[in-house]
This record gives C-alpha cells, sequence and structure tokens, in this order.
C-alpha cells in the first residue's frame, strides 16, 4: 500500500488548520515552537476559544500576515492519515457536508486532548483479612474474588459490590486491595486467527476461500454475501477477518443494532480466544477513548461497531464487513446524512481494503452492483445442518370474520396452540411500537395529535403515556377529549404489540407471553438479557416489531405468524416493496433455525399482491429483476440518482418561499439533465414545530450531481431560521 511521508512544518510556518466549528473553510495558524506534522491534532485559538483542530497543510496566505496566531499545543494522538483526510475529503463531496462537520465524526473520543493518562484501579491486595469485617467489607472482597484477577475503577468495584467507595478505600488502606496505577488506555488483547475454526460444509468452504483471497490481495474490492438465514454467512465472513488479522491488517465489523453485539462478541471470542474493541452509542467513556487510540496505534485488531466506526482512525484497515447490509439503519438519518454501506465501500476503495456486504435479502443496490460486475458475489444456499427453510404460507384475512379489536386469526391461533402443546415457540410480528396507533374520541371524531408535529399520537399503555413517534413528546392519557371535552369516550383504534399482548393472553391464558419492543426495556443490556432469556427457552409466544427481525438465533421458535403482511406496502415510498419483502423473508427466517423445520403465516387482505407472491414463491432472483426492471423503467435509484431536500422554518410561508426561489433557479441543475419537483409540504409537514417543505431532485445515473446541487442552493440567501437539508440518496421520505 502506498504510504506517503507526512510533511513537517518548521516553528512560525504557515500552516492552514480545519477545525470541528461551524466555519465553511480551514483557518491559518503558524506551527508552534518545535513545529508540527501535516495532519497533528492541535488546540488553536478561535476567537476567546480554545478549539480542536487537525493540521490540513501549507497556509493559504494573501492576507496581512502579522495577524495570524500561532497552534496553542500540539496534543498527543497519532496525526491523522492521508488516507482519512482523503476519505473525509471525498464522504463530504459526496453527501454535500461541510468538512468541520465530518471532522467531528472523526474526532468523537473523548479526552482527545488528553496525555494517555495514568488512573487508579483496584484489585485483591497481600492481607487476607482486615482488622474487622463487616457486610459491606465482605461483599467487596466476594467481588474481587468471583472476578479473579480482574482490577477494576473505584467506581465500577463500589457498584458491583454494592456499597460506598468509602468502604472500599478502608480496605485499601489497609493492604487489603491494592491500589494501583494503570495507564488508561491499553491494547487489546492479542486474537489468534486460528483459535478454534470450525469445520465448514464445502459450500462455506468455496465461499470462505474467495473472500480469504480477495483479503489476501490487500487491494480494494467488494463482494455481496448472500445466504439465507442460518446458512453460515457469518462463519464464512469470521474467516474472511481471520485472514486479515493473518496478513497483520486489521478488520471492522459493523452491525446494524447494539443488541446483536452481546452475541456477536461472544462468537467472536470463541473463535479468536479474545474480545475486540466495541465502539456504539452504549460503550463507557473510558472504552470510548481507548478504542479509539488504540485504533490509531494498532493496538486494536478488530473493532465490532455501528456504522460511526467507519470514522475511527484505524492504522491500516484491511476488511470492512457490513452485516445485513440491507439494513435501513445504516442510513444515518440527522447531522450528517450517510448511508454507512456506502462510505464503507468508499474508505475501503482508498485504502486498499475488502468489503464484504453480508446479507440473506440484499438491497436492491447491492444487487444490481452485483448484477452489473461492479462486485463479486458469493451465494450460500442452504442452512447449515439439519435446519430447513420455512415453509410459507398466506392466510385470506378477507375470509375471516374477526370480531371487533381482534386481529389473530382462527387459523393463525390453531397453529400457535400446537406449538404450546409441542413446548415450541411462536412469534407474532407486527412492525408497531405501543399500545394503539390511534386515539380517537368516541363523542366527537377527534383523533389525539402531537402539539408540535403533524402526528398521532400513540398510546403506550406501558408507560401509562401518549407518544408522539416523530418528536418523543408524550403525554398522560387526558380523561377528556381535548377538543369537545366529553369525558370517557376515547378510545384506542387499532393494534401495537402491546395490545396484540392482550389478545394473546386472553386466547393463550397458560402461556407465557414476551412483548419485545424497543421502547419496553430501560437499556440496551435489559433488552439484551430478555433476548437471551428467550433463546433459552423462557417464553411460549413472543410478540416483536422489527426488533426480532435482525439476526436473533431463537432456537426454539418454529412458527412465525405476521399480522398485517400488508402493512409496509401502503405509502408511496419508491422503496415499500423492497422493504416488505426484505422485513417478510427475515422475520420468516427467525423460524426453524435448530432441528425443529420452521412455518411461517403471512396474515393478508391482497395475497395475490406482487409482492406478497413473491416472497410466498420464494424465488428471490425472480422478485429482484422485476423490481429492479420497475426502478430501471422509472429511472429511480439505483438506475438514476436522487437527492431530497427539506427546508423547515417555524414559518410555513418562509420555508415555501426559499422552496419557489429554489425551483424558480433551477438553471444549474437544468444544465445536468435533472429535474425539480417541489416545492410541496413534506408528508410529515410539521416537526418538533418546524414546518417542512420537500423537493426532490432526478438525475440520470452518470450525471454530476452533487457539484450542479450545490452551486443551485449556493443561488439563495437562507434566512436565518430556516434550515435546508440536502439528503443523497434519501432512503426516508417523510
Ligand atoms: P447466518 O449468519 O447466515 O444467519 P450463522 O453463521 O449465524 O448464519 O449460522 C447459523 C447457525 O449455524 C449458527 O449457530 C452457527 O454457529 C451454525 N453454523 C453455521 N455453520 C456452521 C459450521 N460449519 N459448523 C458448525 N456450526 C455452524
Ligand atoms: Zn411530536
Amino acid at each position: 500500500m502506498r504510504r506517503a511521508l507526512l510533511r513537517h512544518f518548521d516553528e512560525g510556518d504557515l500552516i492552514s488548520v480545519l477545525t470541528t466549528q461551524p466555519l465553511d473553510r480551514a483557518l491559518d495558524y503558524r506551527a508552534p515552537a518545535g513545529g508540527c506534522f501535516e495532519g497533528a491534532f492541535v488546540e488553536v485559538p478561535l476567537g476567546p476559544r480554545k478549539v480542536l483542530g487537525v493540521v490540513w497543510g501549507p497556509g493559504e496566505g494573501g492576507y496581512e500576515l502579522s495577524k495570524v496566531r500561532t497552534v496553542l499545543r500540539v496534543l498527543d494522538a497519532v496525526p491523522m492519515r492521508e488516507e482519512m483526510k482523503s476519505f473525509l475529503t471525498r464522504a463530504a463531496e459526496y453527501t454535500l457536508t461541510p468538512m468541520s462537520a465530518m471532522l467531528r465524526l472523526a474526532t468523537r473520543s473523548p479526552g482527545l486532548g488528553d496525555p494517555p493518562s495514568m488512573r487508579l484501579i483496584y484489585r485483591r491486595g497481600s492481607r487476607d483479612e482486615p482488622d474487622r469485617w463487616t457486610d459491606a467489607r465482605r461483599k467487596v472482597v466476594a467481588v474481587l474474588e468471583e472476578y479473579g484477577g480482574l482490577a477494576f475503577t473505584l467506581a465500577e468495584l463500589a457498584e458491583l459490590a454494592g456499597v460506598s467507595t468509602s468502604v472500599v478505600k478502608g480496605l485499601a488502606k489497609q493492604g487489603v486491595v491494592a491500589e494501583e496505577q494503570s495507564p488508561r488506555d491499553l491494547p487489546y488483547p492479542a486474537l489468534e486467527p486460528d483459535h478454534r475454526r470450525k469445520a465448514l460444509t464445502s459450500e462455506q468452504e468455496s465461499a470462505a476461500r474467495t473472500l480469504t483471497q480477495a483479503v489476501n490481495s490487500r487491494s480494494y474490492g467488494t463482494t455481496l454475501l448472500k445466504g439465507v438465514t442460518g446458512s453460515g454467512k457469518t462463519e464464512v465472513y469470521l474467516e474472511a477477518v481471520s485472514a486479515c488479522l493473518r496478513t497483520g491488517r486489521q478488520a471492522l465489523v459493523l452491525l446494524p443494532e447494539i443488541a446483536l453485539t452481546a452475541e456477536f462478541l461472544t462468537r467472536v471470542e470463541d473463535r479468536f480466544g479474545a474480545r475486540p474493541a466495541e465502539w456504539h452509542s452504549g460503550v463507557t467513556m473510558t472504552e470510548r477513548r481507548r478504542a479509539w487510540r488504540m485504533v490509531g496505534e494498532g493496538g486494536a485488531q478488530l473493532v465490532v461497531g455501528a456504522r460511526s466506526a467507519l470514522f475511527l482512525p484505524f492504522r491500516d484497515l484491511g476488511l470492512i464487513v457490513v452485516d445485513e447490509e440491507h439494513d435501513t439503519s445504516y442510513k444515518q438519518e440527522d447531522g450528517v446524512l450517510y448511508n454507512a454501506r456506502d462510505m464503507a465501500v468508499l474508505r475501503a476503495s482508498i485504502t486498499g481494503a475488502q468489503v464484504v456486504l453480508a446479507s440473506a435479502t440484499p438491497s436492491l443496490e447491492s444487487w444490481a452492483n452485483a448484477e452489473a460486475g461492479k462486485y463479486a458475489r458469493v451465494t450460500l444456499t442452504s442452512r447449515f445442518g439439519e435446519a430447513v427453510l420455512p415453509r410459507m404460507r398466506a392466510l385470506d384475512m378477507r375470509d375471516e370474520k374477526l370480531p371487533a379489536n381482534r386481529w389473530i386469526s382462527s387459523d393463525l391461533s390453531v397453529e400457535v396452540m400446537r406449538r404450546l402443546e409441542a413446548g415450541e415457540q411462536s412469534l407474532l410480528f407486527l412492525n408497531r411500537r405501543g399500545y394503539a396507533p390511534v386515539t380517537i374520541c368516541r363523542a366527537c371524531g377527534h383523533q389525539i395529535g402531537c402539539d408540535h408535529c403533524d402526528a398521532r399520537m400513540v398510546e403506550h399503555r406501558f408507560q401509562k403515556r401518549l407518544v408522539c413517534h416523530q418528536c418523543g413528546e408524550t403525554k398522560p392519557m387526558p380523561e377528556r377529549c381535548p377538543s369537545c371535552d366529553v369525558e370517557g369516550r376515547l378510545a384506542p383504534v387499532g393494534p401495537g404489540v402491546e395490545r396484540l399482548g392482550e389478545e394473546v393472553a386472553e386466547l393463550f391464558p397458560e402461556a407465557r407471553v414476551a412483548v419485545l419492543s424497543s421502547d419496553l426495556f430501560g437499556s440496551a443490556r435489559a433488552l439484551k438479557a430478555a433476548i437471551e432469556r428467550i433463546a433459552e427457552g423462557e417464553a411460549d409466544i413472543i410478540i416483536g416489531t422489527q426488533l426480532v427481525a435482525k439476526g436473533h438465533n431463537f432456537p426454539f421458535l418454529t412458527l412465525v405468524g405476521v399480522i398485517d403482511a400488508d402493512l409496509g406496502l401502503q405509502g408511496s415510498d419508491l422503496r415499500a416493496a423492497e422493504r416488505t419483502f426484505q422485513l417478510m423473508r427475515q422475520v420468516a427466517g427467525r423460524a426453524g433455525r435448530a432441528e425443529r423445520p420452521g412455518e411461517a403465516l403471512l396474515q393478508t387482505y391482497q395475497p395475490e399482491h406482487p409482492v406478497i407472491r413473491a416472497i410466498l414463491s420464494g424465488d428471490e432472483e425472480d422478485f429482484w429483476r422485476a423490481e429492479a426492471a420497475e426502478r430501471r423503467h422509472a429511472g429511480v435509484p439505483p438506475y438514476g440518482r436522487m437527492a431530497g431536500i427539506v427546508l423547515s422554518s417555524p414559518h410555513a410561508q418562509d420555508a415555501f418561499d426559499v422552496g419557489k426561489a429554489l425551483a424558480a433557479k433551477a438553471e444549474p441543475l437544468r444544465r445536468i439533465g435533472a429535474q425539480v419537483f417541489g416545492p410541496a409540504p413534506a408528508p410529515i409537514a410539521r416537526i418538533r414545530g418546524r414546518h417542512r417543505v420537500r423537493l426532490l431532485v432526478k438525475a440520470d445515473k452518470g450525471a454530476p450531481l452533487q457539484p450542479a446541487l450545490a452551486a443551485w442552493v449556493r443561488q439563495i440567501r437562507l434566512p436565518s431560521n430556516l434550515r435546508l437539508s440536502i439528503d443523497i440518496d434519501p432512503q426516508n421520505f417523510y
């Protein structure tokens, strides 16, 4: 790999520094005493403040040089590499994001400016007994003994023992507990590429060989690893990770959901004998700082993380795995609007690494790239071991005479009953959080909405509140209708998972029921614990939102009932068919992962709908081809380009005026053959009190969209309270 030598600047040299402050350009400074390297993280004065920045290159000059201020200090961190600088630059160009915002993504490490400090840690000391035992003291010693030789911070130890920190300090004074200084950021334990490898099936073996060869090439390439759920995709890509570790380069595995990390870390530990670095919102500040530094210094061989892990300062990245690559959570929908799947490909192409996109139901984008030969493709066709794919069947709801407020058909309940009698698990899938999506007043017909958004409030009976799923605002369920003031006539309409839970409890009073919905658990840890208990068989019927569709293993699960298979087909989203197809196949894939065969039943009012038919037939290639033909015909992604523009303002008129002005000045777009649609009120026309107006830009696949968009919006001066966001390749149209 090409590795440029970092340029050095001498004291007083004019240098250009990119800061994390929202300015539209880098600023000039003078290099500090001792000089600095290009890429160095520095602290610079900006007005009265000190801010974080990166030495970007030589200064521009061309102004009063005596006014240029000097860098305050060079931070003790590995300088940003050339490769990272080009990644940030190209990602900024692609997403039309200011560089300062990109730099913020790349510096999300607490205490970046602090030296590699020491901290106090506590472990079992040399003295056996304190002068006198108390209950609290016994608890501390019990924790230390339970965890063997491990060391703790003061707060950790006190919390685990359930005592105050003074108890620990007291024991330390007597030598029962040892108090030591230890460096804060330790390297991660080494992973052994061959610690414990499973014997692969011949299909898995050949897939693993293809990926291993790609990794060994030490050059860029992307492979779509397509395989039905349970076919061993994870086993196969762990072989690619193993190959990458053997080359001495670092690997990154991205997962779509934090709740999946725990299970995955255990698998990594089994396979490689130690735990890798973790990077996501559930990681402590201390660990975050350690991960950021060790990734940069080479003390972390493998990182498992969420999409933001792409912006870690890898020293030598050789492989990025994007697991469940079709998952919509890879698209960041606020702040910097980027798709981690696409950015992974960009980063790998710059640094000469391989990308593996793993999925049972790839995105149409990746499928099309594989069809076009831009990505290699590796396919696993059968499930591992005894497991066979579930049988799938539609339940035609038009024939059902369900009483009011009942959603489980008689056919489905018969099947659930059979599983109960056989001691197997059933999953009832409904992609709606809360108790009921709508609360209506039976006296006047008023539907309770959010005060700040154009959205209905959703009743969450478990929390005893109404919740807006747009802005998160909650309020207690009122006694009286807020519109007509009549008391006691407010009624829930339609089902959410909580309400379905009630129906299940009535139908199967003897069953143990678990409702899995992200909002029902206080923390990622509580959710993870619940999932583990369910996997061990501690529930007969699981009721879940799309949370359960994502890669969890439930060995006792043999029946999946989809309550409303038509739900995702409504609406005009260009990806509605694709999303429904993916979600239904994923959910169905939860059934029959172990020896016992599974069955998936889809309740639908449109059994003839082409998407429902494609889901049932199981002919995925057929579905992709039909969907691809339609998109090609319409000139929409992945066969055309799109950008969504949202203007938001406290005043609807302002947003519209700017929208109209933009539409009237579309010359820069017309020059590249692009079309502008709108302005129109966004589907959700108000969020958090801001009125929202949308424009949509469509262009041909090869058109240079970003520079044209930049030139287009540059023509308009925006009122100060107006926000404009540009979403390249939008995934959501709300
Ligand atoms: P996927 O990622 O395609 O859903 P996994 O890799 O999770 O599939 O495999 C499904 C299950 O089968 C896991 O429990 C895994 O450990 C097991 N498995 C897959 N391949 C093998 C193998 N070659 N030897 C032993 N167990 C395997
Ligand atoms: Zn709201």
